[in-house]
């Protein structure tokens, strides 16, 4: 029987089945979100409900290439869920994404704005090409085609999108163009993740190192670790590790590791991250060749004795594989799915807290969220501000989902989701079903 299609073909099942394999991330998230239905006893009805996206929008998108030939490209906007606001998240270029793959992600983002607080829901979208392969021209062409033919789907306040992997700054100031000469009057609250100049918001580059580097104070204050001194390693130097690395740098730590795809770099006494960060900069974003550490792969850097340890590359890093030889005592998920589902369990016997995505790395939705704001009410904020409230919004959004994993004696990944899905499927009982 194709199970693994079937649990493709809609985002969640109910019963795991014997050849699930919990080492995907979309798996992991769909096990993890069964698992809270569970401990929430959802009814089936509510169950299907938050299993199934609202709205699942795929579009043709025809363009003329450079060379005079038309192409037609497929795109994809999936509303997971509008419960708690307008619904949020990237557009994703890449020539393998897929329909199933953007409904998952959608659902991801409507546990994410829920954990944080912020009254969105979630979504996402996708356009099926190659950015790499693809001209500035052919580019703007496809975005601006696609934008049109989401016209219905995108609005204020009904469908805000962002950047994510293959598209940047560019991307939305052409969606902004786009959408608001379909408007006839400039909308820049339509799209966040814009440059400064046309309604951008300050703090919005940083932001997911910054949240991430909140929640990690707040688990060392509970576990009563200081981080002047605290060991910490980082896998990963783009925006989210970079910051991340940082600012906790700044925090008196010793960032004793940090990676990117060049491979590790390894001193005991401490990274100067400043240096590093200037070295990658002038060497095209690449630690190649740094020469302020000693080289240690990838794999053995994630071994590491450590107090905290910040995947911020990739998904499926820390897995059942090598979950047993992980010696850190937080793991703060900067990036999106870095611990399976099976390591979990493996790393909760060691005592290891982690830091679940949705919670780590939702520092960049929750300036998204102002970045919003500030469009909405013409009034710009300065960069202090916003990294005062964001640092607000996400120590609120630590101790909350701290006392939910009291109450229900879970782990903090379970008491997220618990704590998101309750508030989802509250609010929908409360505004009940229209008929
Ligand atoms: P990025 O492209 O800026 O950086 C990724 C970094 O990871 C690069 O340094 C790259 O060299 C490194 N890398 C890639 N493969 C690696 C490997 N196998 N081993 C070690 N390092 C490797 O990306 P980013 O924006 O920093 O995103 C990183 C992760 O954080 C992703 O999972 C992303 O989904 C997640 N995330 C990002 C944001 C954001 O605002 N940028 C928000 C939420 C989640």
């Amino acid at each position: 029987m194709p199970y693994k299609k079937d649990l493709y073909s809609t985002p969640y099942y109910k019963e795991p089945g014997p050849i699930l394999d919990k080492e995907s991330p979309f798996e992991s998230m769909m096990e993890r979100f069964r698992y809270a239905a569970e401990i929430l006893k959802l009814d089936d009805g509510m169950f299907d409900y938050l299993a199934n996206p609202v709205k699942q929008v795929t579009v043709s998108i025809p363009v003329i290439m450079d060379n005079g030939e038309l192409q037609v490209f497929e795109g994809y906007r999936v509303i997971h869920d509008n419960v708690l606001g307008p619904s949020k998240g990237g557009i994703r270029f890449a020539s393998d994404v897929n329909i199933d793959e953007v409904k998952a992600l959608a659902s991801w983002m409507t546990w994410k704005c829920a954990v944080v607080n912020v009254p969105f829901g979630g979504a996402k979208g996708g356009v099926r090409c190659n950015p790499r392969e693809l001209s500035t021209g052919e580019l703007e062409r496809i975005t601006r085609r696609y934008t049109a033919a989401m016209f219905d789907v995108f609005g204020p306040e009904v469908d805000i999108p962002a950047p994510d992997m293959g598209t940047n700054e560019q991307t939305m100031a052409w969606i902004m163009d786009t959408y608001s000469m379909h408007t006839k009057k400039t909308t820049t609250a339509v799209v966040t993740g814009k440059p400064l100049i046309i309604g951008g918001s300050h703090g919005r580059k940083e932001a997911t190192g910054r949240g991430v580097v909140t929640v990690t104070l707040a688990a060392m204050s509970k576990l009563g670790i200081s981080p002047v001194n605290a060991k910490v390693v980082v896998q990963g130097f783009g925006n989210v590790g970079s910051i991340s690395a940082k600012l906790m740098y700044e925090q008196g730590s010793r960032v004793i590791a940090i990676s990117d795809v060049s491979g590790g770099y390894y001193n005991p006494k401490g990274i100067d991250i400043p240096e590093a960060m200037a070295y990658s900069d002038a060497n095209k974003n690449s630690l190649e060749g740094y020469e302020g550490a000693e080289p240690i792969s990838n794999e053995d850097l994630l071994e590491l004795e450590c107090d905290v340890l910040i995947p911020a590359a990739k998904e499926d890093q820390i897995n059942k594989h090598n979950a047993p030889r992980i010696k850190a005592k937080i793991i703060s998920e900067g990036a999106n799915g870095p611990v399976t589902a099976n390591a979990d369990s493996i790393l909760d016997d060691l005592g290891i807290l982690i830091i679940p995505d949705i919670l780590a790395n939702a520092g960049g939705v929750t300036v998204s969220y102002f970045e919003w704001v500030q469009d909405r009410q013409g009034y710009f904020w300065t960069g202090e501000r916003v990294n005062r409230r964001l640092n607000r919004m996400m120590r609120q959004a630590f101790q909350l989902t701290y006392d939910v994993k009291e109450e229900y004696n879970v782990t903090l990944r379970q008491a997220a989701y618990v704590y998101a899905i309750k508030k989802v499927a509250e609010t929908l009982k409360l505004r009940g079903i229209y008929a």
